[in-house]
Formats: structure tokens, sequence, C-alpha cells
């Protein structure tokens, strides 16, 4: 068995189950209660919370714990719109973002909002210039992932964010992908609210963290206790946040890089087979711009969903990198958005996304059943 979707999710690390492990057992108080029990598990609450905070260059109060990538995206669209809506009822985003954005500007738009989806080119890439043009004096947010999940490609965050101190628009980036990959400072680049999830970096799944910047009000969707200074209430997932801490301390800039190099090689491995094997293949994305544990490749001829199977068989686990709809694959929204609807790369493309664990004896074998199985199902 091989897994290859890490974009997807990944698996966790024993370091985190330990820590997971250690905290249900010894920490179950409720960390709101005030007695020995509530105030150990706040303490180890806030020491999370700090080594998050200490890792992204930001203030430990500026983290707002939840239950992952879909709600830190909720809340920062939804409680944006509702808290601006008397200033203007004009948001842009992009045609590739994740669904749990894009789902969230549907659901705005239902309750008059205007959304500018700004479109991109054949790469997946988009220009700050475009956010420029697009922006309006009601504008009140603007919504641009950091890094695409089915391409991997990386968007200019840190030129948006420039051109955005001139203009009084919220600037929520979804880093959900790019996060634990690349140095991300959400001050120097401008970012107001910021998605993560820790499911993506081998922490729990059910975890995540709203980075809001100071003095921004909260954007806020579930009310209720005083928890998360009343900004998200519930009571906190105590040994999921602190497993999630684990993750991104095991995460050192240092431990970043060795990845990011790993991956690299690993997708070079991959492009080498297959031209070795006169396979005809194409990179959807941006060669120049792209987080570098995603692969995206159209096959021609091959039917993307055909290939997944029979790489299923063999053991292989990679994926579309779209939504899966009862157990159908529904066409990429983030191709039909470079390429068109109609052009054959919607339907004949896979995402190849590496991670922890993966060897080079693994990828080299992948690459060469890959090579083999698309030349066996060439129509
Ligand atoms: C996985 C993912 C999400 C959703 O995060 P969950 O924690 O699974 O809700 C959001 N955005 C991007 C870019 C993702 O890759």
């Amino acid at each position: 068995m091989v897994y290859l979707d890490h974009a997807a999710t990944t698996p966790m690390h024993p370091a985190v189950i330990r820590a997971m492990n250690d905290t249900m057992t010894t920490f179950f108080g409720n960390p709101s209660s005030i007695h020995r029990y509530g105030r150990d598990a706040h303490t180890k609450l806030e020491e999370a919370r700090q080594v998050i905070a200490d890792q992204l260059g930001v203030k430990a109060h500026e983290i707002i714990f939840n239950s992952g990538g879909t709600e830190s995206d909720n809340t920062a669209i939804l409680g944006t719109a509702y808290a601006k809506q008397a200033v203007g009822k004009h948001i842009i985003t992009t045609t590739i973002e994740h669904p749990a954005v894009i789902e969230s500007m549907k659901f705005l738009e239902k309750q008059g909002f205007e959304i500018t989806y700004l479109p991109v080119d054949k790469k997946g890439q988009l220009l700050a210039e475009q956010v420029a043009s697009a922006l309006r004096p009601d504008t009140i947010l603007v919504s641009i992932m950091f890094a695409n999940n089915e391409t991997g490609n990386i968007l200019p965050i840190q030129e948006i964010g420039e051109l955005l101190k001139e203009h009084a628009a919220v600037f929520h980036t979804d880093a959900v992908q790019a996060y634990g990959k690349l140095p991300i400072d959400p001050a120097a680049y401008g970012i107001d609210l910021l998605s993560i999830s820790a499911h993506k970096i081998n922490g729990p799944k059910g975890v995540g963290f709203l980075y809001k910047r100071d003095g921004l009000s909260p954007p806020t969707l579930l009310h209720g206790g005083e928890q998360e200074e009343k900004r998200r209430a519930g009571t906190e997932n105590l040994a999921g946040i602190v497993g999630m801490a684990k993750a991104v301390s095991l995460l050192t800039p240092e431990v970043q890089r060795a990845h990011s190099e790993t991956y690299q090689q690993f997708a070079k491995q991959v492009f080498s087979v297959l031209e070795e094997q006169r396979v005809d293949y194409r990179l959807n994305g941006d060669p120049d711009s792209k987080l570098p544990h995603i692969i995206n490749l159209q096959f021609p001829g091959v039917t993307s969903e055909l290939l997944l199977m029979k790489l299923d068989l063999k053991g292989i686990a990679i994926s579309t990198g779209s939504a899966c709809t009862a157990g159908n694959v529904e066409p990429s929204h983030v191709l039909e958005a470079m390429y068109g609807k109609e052009h054959p790369a919607v339907g004949e493309s896979v995402r190849i996304s590496f991670g922890l664990g993966n060897t080079e004896e693994e990828v080299h074998s992948f690459a060469e059943l890959l090579a083999r199985t698309v030349l066996g199902t060439k129509k």
C-alpha cells in the first residue's frame, strides 16, 4: 500500500498521538472550570496556543481554536459579511477556492451579497492587479487562498495584502495547504484572517484555528459560553489542540525546508520515470509558483476515474483532488476554471501528493506502476 493523497489528509505523527493520549488521560478537566482540574487543563490549552503563536510569529490571543479549516473559512467569511454589511455587500474571491470558501460565498449570494469570482489563467494563476481592479468602495472582504489544494499553486498573497493596505476591506486567506510548507508571516503580508487545519500537517482531524489580527473585531458564528474570549463558544477540544500544537512544533523551518527538498526530489523522480517510459503527461498548475508536495498531472486519452480505480486495486492511493459525491468524482472546478469546462484535462487529470513517511523506493515503484497503468489504459 502506498499513500500519496496527503493533500486530502495526513496520518498523525506518533509524537502527536502520544501527546494527545497524555492529554486525554491526565487533563480531562474543563479548561473553564475554576478547580485544579480545570486550571491544569487551562494551562495546557494556553501552552498550546503559545507554541502555535510563536511559530506563526503572532500574539497568543490572535489564535482562535476551532474545529478546522471549514469552520475557519465559514467564520471568516460569514462572520465578516454579517458584521460589515452596513458598510457594503461586495466581496472578492477566486474561482479556484476550496468548497468551504465557495459554498460560503454562494450562501451569502442568496442573502443579497454580491460576489466577484476572479478568474485564473491556464496555469491557474492570478495577478494581484486583478484584485486591485475588482476593488470597490463597498468591498468589505477579499478572500483568496494562499495555495491551491488541487494544483499546489501558490497565489500572490503578499502582493495582494500589500495593495489592500490602502483599502478598508478585510483580507482573509485559506492557508490550510500552505501552512507547514511555506513561511507565512501574517503581519508582514497584511493578512487579517487566516484559516488553518491540523489534519493536513500530521495532526488530528476536527481541530484547527483562525488567526485574527489584533484590532479587527472578531467574526463570530458560534454563540454560547465565554471560551476563546467569547469569539468561539463551546468547550475546547483540548486533546486535539495539544496534538495540533505538537504537530506544529515538529515543523521547524529546517524541517519544512528538508521536506520541501524531499518532495521536489520525489516529483522529479516521477517525471523522469514517466519520461523514460515515454508516457505522455502534462503538469497542471504553475511550475514557477507551486507547493512542493502536490503534483497534478494530465494523461491525455486516460480517464482519471479509471486510472484511480486501477491504481487503487494495486494498493496506490491518489486522487483527482476534486470533491467526491456518493462515490462519483465530480469534475474539478479548479481545472474547469483554468481550461474551460470542455477541455479534456478536466476528465484526465490526477493529483499526487507526498507526505511524511513516503520513501524514495515507494515513489519509484509507484512511478513505474503509474507509467505501466497509463500505457495499458490509453485508448
Ligand atoms: C482540507 C482543506 C480545507 C478544509 O479543512 P477541514 O479541516 O478538513 O475542514 C479547507 N481549505 C483547504 C485549502 C483545504 O485543503
